[in-house]
């Protein structure tokens, strides 16, 4: 047999596999709790609607629906995708373009290919989206973490790391936020930091990526927000978006909209990676959007994620050890557990699959390798007791790792 390893590319042989996917693939065909994937609880799909949609979509528009279309979407959906994100209030001006993407992890991908240059410094908050944190990683950038706290991002030490970087000759080019029910800690950055943000980004000319597929599922009723995008008067903010929790994942539906110049850089880059996404999911989700079936999803989504974080919070307060302690997410799905110190949650990761439960280690959210004794543990899964006995069982995991 031939050596195939040596022929790969030396980007390739940088990849790291992705700990949420390794993870799945761990526990597919075992009888194991999974907290760690980002998945939609199975109850909130709209199946029947969407296989009456499909069934419609095929026979009214088979031919288009089943055929190639443009790399930016098909335009009755890309028409649409703006005036559902202008209905969440999300600022669309006419400078703005939609780039229909394969999920926002292909948009994130697409971005980096775009923008980065090996060495550009790239701002992110720590700890952030994994996957995010992976393809920038691949591209060659050089992260600028910034804490977070129950505010999200701490933008009192934006500038000074800003400073920073550029003494020591990095290219700061952009900002990644998750502001919205982050992932992982499902914390929501107030408003005044996201002014603090824009005006950081003005001064040093920064791009601001905001992520956000979870402002849908804000649990808490207090909460006020302000989409970056909205605040945005000089075209820096590139809003992303999807499909995958507020209809179906497996559709892999994201978009982008940003400034047209880069929607333009965007599509170049698209048509060398897949031509365009997927054209009947774009189809049946154009007339998920129409009829009402997204915005029901999302309502149901939302009760059910509240309902189970707070069975989480509670599950959390009454196993875990003495030690731990968590961010409350006030939206999203899912929680960021800090465990006593002493305890490496990538160490104990095999002894928890073995008593038959699944989280993702802290570590991969930061760029430094912090994060040792952190896990994030995902809520919208499971239903409520199953979710109890996961962490039930991650609980005692600890303890008895702690005496170990
Ligand atoms: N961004 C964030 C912050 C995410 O959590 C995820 C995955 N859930 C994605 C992007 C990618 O999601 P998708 O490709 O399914 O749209």
């Amino acid at each position: 047999m031939i050596d195939v390893a040596s022929k790969f590319s030396s980007g390739v042989k940088s990849l790291r596999p992705s700990e949420i996917r390794e993870i799945l693939a761990l526990t597919e065909n075992k009888k194991v709790l999974s907290l760690a994937g980002g998945l939609p609880g199975p109850e909130v799909f709209p199946k029947e609607e969407l296989a009456a949609i499909a069934s419609r979509v095929i026979e009214e528009l088979g031919d288009s629906a089943l055929q190639y279309s443009p790399t930016l979407g098909v335009m009755p959906f890309r028409e649409a995708v703006a005036d559902f994100v202008r209905g969440k209030g999300v600022k669309v001006t006419d400078n703005d373009r939609v780039a229909v993407t394969t999920g926002s992890q292909e948009a994130i991908y697409l971005l980096a290919m775009t923008l980065i240059n090996p060495g550009d410094g790239i701002i992110v908050e720590s700890p952030t989206y994994l996957a995010a944190l992976n393809v920038f990683r691949y591209y060659g950038a050089n992260f600028i973490s910034i804490p977070l706290d129950e505010n999200g991002m701490r933008t009192d030490l934006l500038e000074d790391s800003i400073k920073k970087a550029k003494e020591k000759g990095i290219n700061v080019k952009m900002i990644y936020t998750v502001a919205t029910c982050h992932n992982p800690t499902g914390v929501i950055m107030s408003d005044d930091r996201r002014k603090e943000l824009m005006e950081i980004a003005s001064k040093y000319d920064l791009l601001v990526i905001e992520d956000d597929p979870y402002s849908f599922f804000v649990f808490d009723d207090d909460v006020n927000f302000t989409h970056l995008k909205t605040m945005d008067d000089e075209g820096r903010v590139i809003y992303l978006g999807t499909f995958s929790k507020i209809l179906a994942p497996g559709l892999r539906l994201g978009y982008m909209i940003a400034d047209r110049q880069l929607v333009r850089a965007v599509e170049l880059a698209k048509q060398m990676v897949d031509l365009h996404s997927s054209t009947l999911s774009q189809y049946i989700a154009l007339y998920a959007i129409k009829e009402g079936v997204v915005d029901r999803t999302i309502e149901k989504a939302r009760k059910s994620y509240r309902e189970k974080r707070d069975v989480m919070i509670e599950a959390l307060e009454e196993y875990m050890p003495d030690g731990s302690h968590w961010f409350r997410p006030r939206g999203g799905l899912f929680a960021f557990i800090y465990l006593p110190e002493g305890v490496d949650t990538s160490d104990m990761l095999q002894m928890a699959i073995d008593r038959g439960v699944a989280y993702v280690p802290g570590r991969s959210f930061f760029s430094d390798g912090s994060g040792a004794n952190a896990m994030r543990i995902n809520f919208s899964y499971l239903p409520p007791d199953k979710l109890r006995e996961g962490i039930r069982i991650i609980a005692n995991t600890a303890v008895d790792y702690l005496k170990a």
